[in-house]
């Protein structure tokens, strides 16, 4: 990959949810009467960051990286792909420059969690808090979204070149 100064990512992640599993978004467990559905703890934030890095250093997306039929991944904490997108980052001279995370659901709020959900960001990221913002948006009841039946997120990252000038 040539090295620029600036590279940007996008991720986006999606799952259902369903009633008996937990609810797990940027490493915080909510109190709701379902869960992301997935073969790991289904946390649409951590997925979805680790995407935005992966698209950003044009590396294999987080599917390929760890595949859903690997019994190794099977409810995992998907701290683990954002720390190896992390590493992949680190090996090639990035850091984090700023990551916007929005957040898709009709329930729960994030509320005061979205400042937690920004720490963890920061802590597994190496950046400071105010690199990193958390959005949450409702679905206005329409679609699978706004019927509880869903969760989304997207994530936009800027990382920087360590090496190149600063900018
Ligand atoms: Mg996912």
């Amino acid at each position: 990959m040539m090295t620029q100064p600036i590279r940007i990512g996008h991720g986006f992640d999606l799952h259902r949810l369903e009633a008996g599993r937990a609810l797990v978004i940027g490493g915080v467990t909510f109190e709701h009467d379902r869960g992301a559905a997935g073969h790991s703890d289904g946390d649409v934030v951590y997925h979805a960051v680790t995407d935005a890095i992966l698209g950003a250093l044009a590396e294999p997306d987080i599917g390929q990286l760890f595949p859903d039929n690997d019994p190794q991944w099977a409810g995992a904490d998907s701290r683990v792909f954002v720390a190896e997108a992390d590493r992949l980052m680190r090996q090639a001279g990035y850091a984090i420059g700023n990551l916007d995370v929005t957040v898709i659901c009709q329930k729960p709020k994030l509320g005061e969690h979205k400042h937690v959900i920004r720490r963890h960001l920061a802590v597994l990221l190496g950046c400071d808090e105010s690199q990193v913002n958390i959005k949450g948006k409702t679905h206005e009841h329409v679609d699978a979204l706004g019927e509880n039946r869903a969760i989304a997120c997207h994530a936009v990252v800027l990382i920087r070149s360590e090496s190149a000038a600063s900018v």
